[in-house]
């Protein structure tokens, strides 16, 4: 079997510990003891002996790195008022928006958003597989990697969702500016038609984060960086709570080919309050209306996928998945 050149990452807490074991365990079970992926997990603070000495005990001979997150990666940049952003924190928790009030979970999102791609441990790899504390998977997962390699896909998801608005106010208007200067990022073949209401502006669209496949290219390319220091300058990390999925949804939506972004349907997965199951891969298997998918890589390998049969799911109107056998 070919490894490909990939990590899995996590960013955690100490405190995380107990739930992360538990997610480890069940992504071993479910895949990585037969592949063997190094994870690199990462914290804008120390871990404790017992926090590494825990997982390396769980992931079993696994490579398993452990960084520390650079404090310019994880701080105010010099340019935002931080009396401002107090303000506007306090006013959030005041209306009860999620995570309104916290200013580590703004730290987090900027860190999603600009930096965990150039950290030193994730630098040397060409895709990861972002991985969270206490989420699940209920299926056996083929190598994603492969598929990421084989079909040249640049960023793959299972769940999608709608962001709260309260959160990204001016998240879309800081967006219009930058393209105004930097139509030529667009690609020809986007998908924004997938992230814009019929009025042009933003639906809330986005991939739901705490599950990523990507390859870190993406991110380090001259269209995503640029676009993260134009959102980075105008301080909506600190002064509204904008979230690393709408940014990432966004950038995908514009910078890549839509044949370059993959729904991993095939992958069970759960993250509370939200599952994404399968359906078509297991009703595909009962009813016997599975293909087999042939492709050769580059380097000569013929690799075998197991899909269903695309004409034998039929969509009705209405959204509910119908199998013709
Ligand atoms: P939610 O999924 O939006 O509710 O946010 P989470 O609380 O799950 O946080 C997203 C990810 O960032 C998880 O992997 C958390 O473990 C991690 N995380 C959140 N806040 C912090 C923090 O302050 N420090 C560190 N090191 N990790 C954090
Ligand atoms: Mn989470």
């Amino acid at each position: 079997m070919v490894r490909q050149n990939a990590c899995i990452i996590v960013l955690a807490r100490n405190e995380d510990l107990s739930d992360l074991k538990i997610t480890i365990k069940r992504f071993e079970d479910r895949f990585n003891r037969r592949y063997k992926y190094p994870y690199v997990i990462l914290n804008n603070e120390l871990f404790t002996d017992l926090f590494k000495d825990t997982l390396m005990k769980t992931v079993n001979g696994t490579t398993i790195e452990f960084g520390l997150i650079s404090e310019d990666h994880w701080s105010y940049p010099a340019w935002i008022d931080q009396v401002k952003a107090d303000k506007e924190r306090e006013e959030m928790k005041r209306k009860n928006i999620i995570y309104g009030g916290s200013l580590s979970y703004r730290h987090m999102c900027r860190f999603y958003s600009g930096f965990f791609f150039r950290h030193e441990l994730v630098r040397k790899y060409e895709y990861y597989w972002r991985l969270e504390p206490g989420v699940d998977f209920f299926c056996d997962i083929e190598d994603p990697f492969l598929k990421m390699k084989l079909f040249k896909y640049k960023y793959g998801f299972t769940i999608t969702m709608r962001e709260f608005p309260e959160t990204i106010k001016s998240l879309w208007s800081t967006t219009l500016e930058f393209l105004q200067n930097n139509r030529h990022f667009v690609h020809p073949n986007n998908s924004l038609t997938f992230i814009k209401n019929s009025d042009g502006d933003y639906n809330l669209c986005h991939f739901w984060t705490n599950f990523e496949i990507g390859d870190l290219r993406f991110f380090n390319s001259g269209e995503y960086l640029s676009y993260f220091e134009h959102l980075d300058r105008a301080g909506g990390f600190f002064y509204e709570r904008w979230g690393d999925a709408p940014i990432h949804s966004i950038a995908a939506a514009l910078f890549l080919d839509k044949n370059e972004i993959y729904h991993f349907d095939e992958i069970g997965y759960f993250h509370n309050p939200n599952l994404h199951c399968p359906m078509a891969y297991e009703l595909s298997t009962l009813t016997g209306t599975q293909v087999l998918l042939l492709v050769a890589s580059e380097t000569g390998h013929v690799y075998t996928f197991a899909t269903p049969k695309l004409s034998s799911i039929i969509t009705e109107p209405a959204g509910k998945n119908l199998i013709k056998q």
